[in-house]
């Protein structure tokens, strides 16, 4: 690079030949500048493999830059002279490469953009911050939504949203269908002898080896394996992952979405989230194509629109909800949950054999479904009263498609209610009934789901009803919650006292903290 040119500063999740920072660049004079820092990769204790699938994606990206004549001064973890952190490094290029000015892209978590902000200020030459457009809804068309509404409710963003980009739309202008939602076809169980595909996988290439024995190295005592690394990292291959899951999953994608079971992690989804919230696969192309298997006739409607609702709604949603809000958002704690989480989250030991499988899971591949996270991991630190931010690190540092934008209003929002019903209409609280009916781990655990009491009952039989009556104060009041007091105040004040007593019992026995090694 000559001096004077642009300085192109790209992210981890900012994997996109289409991003807004890399327009207009000029192969003579410009620097792209990436940096594997330490920083980044132990702000929360993140899963190796999610280390493992950034650094090595990174690393692709750089050298599908470089392929097309663009300079591109990558700094790697273990490179002289990395200083470990975005902030050391940008103004280490910039003596360096002595630009005229700096191009970003507007980031994906609250910390970065206060960073991006302190640059604009206290470096030498301009720093321009251009607006994130790999989304369906920018931030202001969210803050136009959100005007003079005091609750926020997805459904009516995501009919918005539909009309908006035309997404599933008969030629009047109306839902395909009929309806807008057909969630409540999608709750079944998984039955005996029907087979999931297998999730699609990428062999390691000598990159993506380097860069596993780095992390094995520098990484290796965090919380999860990094055996069986089989994800992709490049946009070819996320793009062949979205083919799979159109040719393989799609169709039972709605029947099965709620769905749990032994020995299946993956069920009928689409496991896409990491590639989109990287930037390696665009998600246009993802409802276009789910859209298309529709017309085609390869999917039926409650499938493919229970998809697209998932990307054009929660997806865009949850980050709109979070850029209009922060860095208050973050603060709430409206049942002032205040417990410690278990340690037995960052090693799955326990009897509890839903958690169990959950965490052990997550331990070996950084993925759990949706319906893992809300209704076992999620429903029983909300039972238990976990801290927010202790369970939100968690989340944060375990799954490979944790973003702040992303996970917060989930595990703050939509698990803990802590945003007080801002994000949803209610806690999404359940005893062992609902994991009975949509998975088989009961048939394997020490406890008994039917059981409400005693030693032997499911401890999220007798939380929940704790649960219930600890937040009376806070959600008596609350219509969709009428079913749950009334259920309350039926319960004998014998059983009330049982079930309390064995909520004490059950929590003073838990053991908190991040365990050694
Ligand atoms: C407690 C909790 C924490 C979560 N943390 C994250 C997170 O850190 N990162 C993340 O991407 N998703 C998060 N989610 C949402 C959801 O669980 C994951 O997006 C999904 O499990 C990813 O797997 P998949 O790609 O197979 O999804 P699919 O079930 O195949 O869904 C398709 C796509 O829809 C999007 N999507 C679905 N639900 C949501 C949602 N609630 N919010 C945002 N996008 C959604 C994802 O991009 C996903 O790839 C969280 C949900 C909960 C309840
Ligand atoms: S019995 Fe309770 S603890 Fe055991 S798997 Fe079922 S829901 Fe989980």
């Amino acid at each position: 690079m000559s001096a004077g040119g642009t300085l192109r500063l790209v992210l981890g999740d900012q994997l996109s030949h289409t991003l807004p920072s890399l327009r207009g660049l000029d192969p003579a004079c410009d620097v792209v500048l990436m940096a594997e820092v330490m920083g980044e990769a132990t702000y929360v204790p993140h899963h190796p493999q999610k280390i493992a699938f950034l650094f090595s994606a990174m690393r692709h990206f750089a050298g599908e830059l470089r392929a097309r004549g663009v300079v591109v001064d990558y700094v790697a973890l273990e490179d002289e002279g990395n200083i470990g952190s975005l902030d050391g490094e940008l103004r280490r290029a910039i003596e360096k490469h002595q630009p005229a000015q700096v191009e970003l892209t507007f980031p994906g978590e609250w910390r970065v953009w206060k960073q991006m902000r302190d640059w604009q200020r206290t470096l030498p030459i301009p720093v321009e911050v251009r607006e994130d457009d790999r989304f369906f809804c920018s931030i202001s068309r969210f803050r136009a939504h959100a005007k003079g509404r005091r609750q926020m409710r997805m459904e009516f963003f995501y009919r918005e949203m539909r009309r908006d980009h035309g997404v599933l739309l008969t030629q009047a202008g109306e839902p395909e269908g009929g309806q807008w939602n057909f969630d409540a076809e999608n709750r079944k169980r998984l039955p005996k002898g029907l087979l999931p595909p297998p999730p699609f996988t990428v062999e390691p290439d000598a990159i993506t080896t380097e860069v596993l024995a780095l992390v094995a190295r520098r990484f290796g005592q965090h919380f999860g394996s990094l055996e069986g690394f089989g994800y992709a990292v490049t946009a070819a291959d996320a793009t062949r992952a979205l083919d799979h899951f159109i040719r393989h999953g799609l169709a039972d994608f709605g029947d099965y979405q709620d769905a749990m079971a032994m020995g299946q992690d993956t069920l009928f989804h689409s496991i896409l989230s990491p590639y989109l919230n990287a930037g390696l696969l665009d998600p246009r192309a993802a409802v276009a194509a789910a859209e298309k298997a529709y017309r085609q006739g390869k999917a039926p409607l409650n499938a493919v629109e229970g998809f697209i609702r998932q990307i054009l709604g929660w997806r865009e949603y949850v980050r709109g909800i979070y850029w209009l809000n922060m860095p208050e958002y973050a603060n709430g704690n409206a049942l002032s949950a205040h417990r410690p989480l278990p340690a037995f989250y960052w090693t799955g030991e326990t009897d509890l054999n839903c958690l169990a499988q959950v965490i052990g899971q997550t331990r070996r591949t950084a993925y759990a479904h949706h319906i893992q996270r809300l209704m076992v991991t999620g429903n029983f630190a909300l039972l238990l009263g976990v801290e927010p931010a202790q369970i939100e690190e968690w989340y944060l540092a375990v799954y490979l498609d944790a973003y702040e934008w992303v996970e917060l209003p989930n595990v703050h929002g939509m698990v803990m209610f802590a945003d007080g019903g801002y994000l949803a209409s209610k806690p999404y609280a359940a005893s062992g009934k609902y994991i009975h009916r949509m998975s088989d781990y009961c048939s394997r655990c020490r406890y008994d789901v039917k059981q409400t009491e005693g030693p032997d009952a499911c401890p999220f039989n007798y939380l929940y009803w704790n649960f219930i009556a600890e937040n009376a104060g806070a959600l008596r009041g609350n219509p969709r919650m009428a079913m749950m007091y009334k259920g309350l105040d039926r319960m004998s004040a014998e059983k009330r006292a049982a079930v309390q007593r064995d909520a004490a019992r059950f929590m003073a026995g838990l053991v908190a903290g991040y365990p050694a090694g």
